[in-house]
């Protein structure tokens, strides 16, 4: 049994699905105006966890994501100018073009990250749902909203009317009294909006966004659709709600989260989601780690230093996802160590010499341990201690083969960090290892020294143990 927390009641709960074998999954994607920032990254891997963790449990997971390449303003409110076309201004580029150069970008990280891509829907040329191939539906569901009473028009925008719902805001766990005094009163631009929690559905081509250059024609007048809206017509026209969990950051509980359940449950009459999982924000220096911070870092950065991105894989499994975390250069190259002896025990499936026919180890026991560990509300960091613990105990008597190599691949399955994919050394490192291990046998300690010196200018260190030489690259 899964245990998830579920930010919709605040609690640890039994995950079930309404079908026994399978999950509706839906992610909030990125925003395609400039490259992921690892923040951002965070969140990926934290779904992608859940995913996996969900596969391995023997579900079969429909997960989508959309992507956001219009109407997402500079603040989550209806203030601010629409990130994409702010991107395309500062890159003398069209808001189609940015949006495609910046969803490549967001693979790329993903790929890198070995980020499995959504399954659930295939847009044109690519894996996930961008807002404006689902204009339509935005628009279905806005028509829904006016007919039942639960939305108005001002000269400016299409408002959803939250003082229509009455439990509008449950998922903050707040009040609506509270949030309306915590509203900020710059935020309201339009003076028609009723109250400044209303959101907008649809902005019309007029005032501030006369020269909005993505835009089309609705009942209503010609615009475009307010941020929350893609969300709830992607999930209705995909997996339908209710569906059996919402993932994304944190930031989006108070008002991206909270509107996309106004608007799916006042049209719809349902439910939208049983579960909503967030993770927690990745820092710099106690601060959130944000593009218009500027305390930012993208894994061209990490890969520029050195690093290899599943360094940074690694380093977002060490911690839980719901604790705030704050990245330091120090804990990346730690991360990167651990990698690397992660690298090193699994590159030992090469080292015949060392390996017994029979089975002394049980693998099964530690996967089974280890999944306990991740069906514990994703507890990846006790995980990475039990794999730790479980390497230093096995490592003087590992067993065969195929045993260990499917083990691994288990653990990839998981964890992804392509250990079961290692590549033996060339032919050439490898007759340099043999000529040691004769020269050892001979007890050629000059011969031995020599070769082993030579292999650690090849990038590969040997080390004497009980069992025999053991080699690692370096
Ligand atoms: P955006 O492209 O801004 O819509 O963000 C994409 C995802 O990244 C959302 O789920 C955000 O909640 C999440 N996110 C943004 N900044 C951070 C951060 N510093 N740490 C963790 N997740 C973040
Ligand atoms: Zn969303």
């Amino acid at each position: 049994m899964i245990r998830l927390f579920n930010t919709l009641g605040r609690h640890i709960q039994d995950f079930e699905p309404m079908d026994p074998n399978r999950v509706k999954l839906y992610t909030c994607g990125p925003t395609v105006y400039d490259f992921a920032q690892i923040g951002n990254l965070r969140a990926f891997v934290f779904n992608d966890t859940l995913r996996r963790t969900l596969e391995s449990a023997g579900y079969r997971v429909r997960h989508v994501m959309n992507i956001t390449d219009v109407g997402h303003l500079s603040s989550d409110a209806d203030s601010g100018e629409d990130k994409l076309e702010k991107g395309a201004k500062r890159e003398g580029k069209t808001v189609w073009d940015v949006a495609d150069f910046y969803i490549r970008a967001f693979e790329k990280d993903t790929t890198a990250l070995n980020i499995l891509p959504p399954n659930g829907y295939h847009g044109k040329a690519e894996p996930y749902a961008r807002a404006t191939d689902f204009i339509n539906e935005q628009q279905d569901i806005i028509g829904l909203l006016l007919d039942k009473g639960f939305a108005y028009i001002t000269e400016q925008a299409i408002y959803f009317e939250t003082a229509k719902m009455s439990d509008y805001g449950k998922l903050t766990g707040q009040k609506s009294s509270d949030k309306e005094v915590a509203a900020r009163p710059e935020v309201v631009v339009d003076n028609n909006k009723k109250s400044p929690q209303d959101f907008a559905l649809w902005f019309f081509t007029v005032g501030r966004f006369a020269s909005h250059s993505m835009h089309w024609t609705s009942p209503w007048g010609e615009g475009f659709p307010g941020w929350h809206l893609e969300c709830s017509a992607i999930i209705h026209s995909t997996l339908k709600e209710p569906i059996d969990i919402h993932t994304g950051g944190v930031d989006h509980i108070g008002t991206h989260h909270t509107n996309e359940i106004a608007q799916t449950e006042a049209a719809f009459g349902t439910k939208l989601a049983n579960f909503w999982v967030h993770n927690e924000h990745l820092l710099v220096q106690d601060e959130k780690m944000s593009k218009s911070k500027g305390n930012f870092f993208t894994l061209e950065d990490v890969i520029k230093r050195g690093f290899e991105p599943l360094a940074l894989r690694l380093l977002f499994l060490q911690s839980h996802y719901r604790k705030q975390t704050n990245f330091r250069w120090e804990s990346l190259s730690a991360a990167s160590s651990f990698l690397k002896n992660l690298q090193a025990w699994a590159d030992l499936k090469f080292q015949d010499t060392l390996h017994k026919n029979g089975s002394d180890v049980n693998y099964g026991v530690v996967l089974e341990k280890i999944k306990e560990c991740l069906f514990d509300d994703l507890n990846t960091p006790e995980t990475l201690a039990v794999l730790s613990q479980f390497i230093q105990k096995t490592e003087k008597n590992r067993v065969a083969k195929d045993n260990f190599q499917t083990f691994l691949e288990h653990l990839d399955e998981l964890f992804g960090l392509d250990l079961s994919k290692r590549a033996d050394v060339g032919s050439e490192i490898k007759s340099l290892i043999n000529q040691r291990q004769i020269a050892r046998q001979n007890e050629n300690w000059s011969a031995s020294d020599a070769l082993r010196n030579s292999l650690l200018h090849k990038g590969v260190e040997i080390n004497d143990t009980e069992q025999g030489q053991i080699w690692r690259r370096v």
